[in-house]
């Protein structure tokens, strides 16, 4: 699932390519994504409106729109913002693609990509199930490919969205915060901690990928209790937490399992990965990595480098 560093290529991307763009129109076979609105619906919210700005809160793509001027003064201006979750397997593609018709349809693959670029024709971005149609030459299209289709995408008056508990129950921007507040949230919880590092409440962004990793920095083993943590520990974490994220972003993500950008490529950061998935390998003094189960997710890590505090 795209964590963090994932979904942060893919927003600062979007700010390059589709900022500035209208909105013409809206096409998906699985309007499930809008979770119980109908795609008549969406496509009277986001239809006519250009993209005004995108961000990020947690692992949600924000895309704010806003009508045209000439509608503004009719008095039907509102902001509203589109919220995408890539969850599992979703990814944003910015480009051109053609739809496959009657007997030249290969596969039951609705879209075609246009254009010679490699990446595009990878099987990962094969799975177009929505598409936003731009008045752009260079990228016509903004499409979420999504094999498993767990993706979700809303769209409302801005205030509504950034009310919903998808957002407001979210904790602090790993980027973000201070060390002290950080510190300040460990006295109050309890747990073991790779479990408390995927907890989106408690800090947002982290997931089963970067979670193994920072672990791996800080030389923490992810069943240790949180609450035995002490200072110089929550310290590391913290620090390690900063830098991974930071490298994660730098690398444009990690593609061990679906993520592209929206360029169709896959992110660098398996290339320095130390630990996810890593099992049966090396760690980067030379020992056994293991994998184990935690509360039915995987924990990748080294048992000699990482010290079980409890
Ligand atoms: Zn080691």
């Amino acid at each position: 699932m795209p964590e963090l560093p994932e979904v942060e290529t893919v927003v600062r991307d979007l700010q390059k390519r589709v900022v500035g763009r209208k909105i013409l129109d809206v096409w998906t076979d699985w309007p499930k994504y809008f979770r119980g609105t109908s795609l008549k619906v969406f496509k009277r919210h986001v239809r006519g409106k250009k993209i005004l700005g995108v961000s990020r809160r947690g692992k949600n793509i924000l895309i704010e729109v806003s009508d045209p001027p000439s509608r503004k003064r009719s008095g039907r201006a509102s902001s509203h913002l589109i919220l995408v979750h890539l969850k599992m397997t979703g990814h944003l593609l910015a480009g051109k693609w053609q739809r496959a018709k009657g007997k030249l349809q290969i596969s039951k693959q609705e879209w075609r990509p246009d254009g010679k670029v490699k990446e595009m024709h990878d099987p990962k971005n094969g799975f177009i199930r929505l598409v936003f149609f731009l008045d752009s030459k260079q990228y016509p299209m903004l499409a979420l490919s999504d094999m498993r289709r767990f993706a979700k995408v809303l769209c409302g008056p801005k205030e509504k969205i950034l009310n919903l508990p998808d957002l407001k129950n979210l904790g602090p921007e790993a980027l973000e915060i201070s060390y002290q507040e950080f510190r300040d949230k460990f006295k109050v919880k309890k747990g073991k901690i790779k479990q408390v590092l995927l907890d989106q409440s408690f800090v947002v962004g982290i997931g089963n990928i970067y979670s193994d990793e920072i672990l791996y920095v800080a030389k923490i083993h992810p069943l240790s209790r949180v609450e035995k943590l002490k200072e110089p520990h929550i310290k590391a974490l913290y620090l390690a937490m900063k830098k991974i994220l930071a490298k994660g972003i730098k690398m444009r993500g990690t593609s061990s399992d679906d993520f592209r950008d929206t360029y169709g490529k896959k992110g660098n950061y398996g290339n320095v990965i130390l630990t996810y998935q890593r099992h049966g390998e090396k760690c980067s003094l030379g020992h056994l990595i293991h994998r184990i189960k935690v509360a039915q997710r995987s924990a990748h890590f080294c048992p000699v480098c990482q010290k079980l505090i409890q």
